[in-house]
């Protein structure tokens, strides 16, 4: 344990697969006695009060101190109101983000430093890059938590240094080739490098990148047996610590340091009954994560394969809380009633407790890094279907190079439900379903051995915390 107290602030957006990792973090910076504050922008305020009444809450207000070390929520305005769509509106949301949203920031921390709370590090988000400037005006350590692959953080790393070795998105017959990943295609890419993704998420991506020398502590939710090639290649490259996977103490058979979620939504937890009803690795657990939506024609294919393939599932489908929310597809309007008995729809799940679930035998997902990183832990087969940003990468990353899965080929996006059938059948049955099985629970064994003492994580994660409180307190950490 730390023998002062030693404060650590963690900023991130409020996006839940960007919120979860840093809660994440947190738990594992208390288990080695630091107290951490969370801070994030307010538009999450409402919804995770409403959905963490029934459970362990955070405190939030910023003069609530837990019995240190522990962890308390605050949270700072972006300037925008609470009804303003930050998916569609993306380019204001980031720019409310990176100026009102920094002034809010700055004063918060010195309403913190007033009532004599001095933090040791501050810790962002890779998408809020203007915390440097206030950490360096603050005199502030600072560092950065990539929450997503280290194969994703490498291709930017190169894309940015050097674009002209990319190919372009008209170019779909090239390939790009990079020490520490494998030969990648156009359609495996992250999708925010090309001009049909927004470009604020390049701008800011790039003064990411342009900041690296002013980021004293690269942390990476990943780790070195999972990735290792691109972990080496990257540390070649600037200093990184690898410190994940940072998910659920439960996924990982651990027990929790500081019990409490910041769920954005109530969570079904009834569906944990239903599997319990199932037999043994039989379930087809589907989920697009907390902001992907299917368009009708995804929706109606995965429906009907879903449907042809006979086999129980247990599907996510988030539904639009507002009316500016309204966006994708819809179910087919027979579906419920032709697989009654055999199907569960849930609005938002327990996804740790899910993939624990024995009755679950794969899991269709968007390949969001949260979510790869709990199948992973959770030993638990995938059938990859990615849209955006940097799924496509993860994607030919499961398949090509953890091997724990198929990814769904697709034309214009679309899979066909005779492909979704198909890829069902291929993970689930026959010789390549026990290959990929052995390979998903080896993955979970490594994975639990990590974050385990003498784990190159934990390891990783010691040496981070013995570098903010000072060489000298490197003795009062227990291993
Ligand atoms: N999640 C959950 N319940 C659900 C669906 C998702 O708790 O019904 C969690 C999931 O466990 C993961 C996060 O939401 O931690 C989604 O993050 P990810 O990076 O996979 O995708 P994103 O939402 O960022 O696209």
């Amino acid at each position: 344990m730390v023998a002062r107290q030693v404060n650590v602030l963690l900023v991130t957006i409020a996006l839940q697969g960007h919120m979860n990792p840093m809660l994440m973090l947190a738990k594992r910076l208390v288990s080695k006695g630091i107290n951490v504050i969370i801070a994030t922008n307010n538009v999450a305020s409402d919804r995770i009060l409403k959905s963490s009444k029934d459970s362990t809450n955070f405190p939030t207000a910023q003069n609530t101190n837990p019995k240190p070390p522990g962890i308390s929520l605050v949270f700072f305005s972006d300037g925008l109101s609470q009804e303003f769509d930050r998916d569609e509106n993306v380019d204001s949301f980031i720019k409310a983000l990176r100026t009102t949203g920094a002034k809010n920031l700055s004063i918060l921390i010195n309403v913190f430093t007033a009532q004599d709370k001095k933090f040791s590090c501050i810790i962002f988000n890779p998408f809020m890059p203007w915390v440097t400037d206030i950490a360096a005006e603050l005199g502030i350590p600072c560092g950065v938590l990539w929450i997503q692959a280290c194969t994703v953080y490498l291709v930017y790393y190169h894309y940015f240094k050097h674009p002209n070795l990319f190919p372009s998105i008209e170019s779909p017959d090239e390939f790009l080739e990079l020490p520490g990943v494998p030969v990648l295609k156009v359609t495996d890419l992250p999708s925010l490098i090309f001009p049909s993704s927004p470009s604020i998420f390049r701008e800011t991506l790039l003064d990411f990148i342009q900041k690296l020398d002013k980021i004293k502590w690269v942390l990476v939710n990943s780790f070195a047996e999972l990735e290792e090639e691109a972990v080496k290649s990257m540390a070649c490259l600037h200093p990184i610590y690898p410190i994940g996977p940072l998910v659920s103490p439960f996924l990982l058979g651990e027990e929790e340091s500081t019990s409490g979620s910041i769920d954005m939504w109530s969570a079904e937890n009834s569906c944990i009954e239903w599997l319990d009803e199932k037999p043994p690795s039989s379930v087809i657990y589907i989920s697009f994560g907390s902001i992907s939506v299917l368009s009708q024609k995804q929706m109606d294919n995965l429906a009907m394969g879903l449907k042809n393939s006979n086999r129980p599932f247990l599907w996510v489908i988030k539904p639009p809380e507002k009316d500016f929310e309204k966006k994708g597809g819809e179910l087919p309007a027979t579906f419920l009633e032709e697989t009654k008995g055999r199907g569960l729809l849930v609005r938002w799940c327990p996804q740790d407790k899910v993939l624990m679930h024995q009755s679950v035998a794969c899991f269709i997902t968007h390949c969001g890094w949260n979510s790869t990183l709990e199948t992973v832990v959770a030993g638990v087969p995938v059938i990859a279907y990615p849209g955006w940003t940097d799924q496509p990468t993860v994607a030919k990353f499961l398949v090509d190079v953890l091997k724990n899965g198929v990814r769904m080929k697709v034309e214009d996006e679309v899979a066909s439900s005779g492909e979704v059938e198909r890829s069902i059948v291929e993970v689930t049955i026959g010789p390549k379903s026990e290959e990929m099985k052995k390979r998903a629970l080896e993955l979970k064994e490594a994975s639990r051995k990590v974050v385990a003492d003498g784990g190159s994580s934990n390891q990783n994660i010691n040496q981070f915390i013995t570098e903010i409180i000072g060489g000298s307190f490197l003795q009062s950490i227990t291993e």
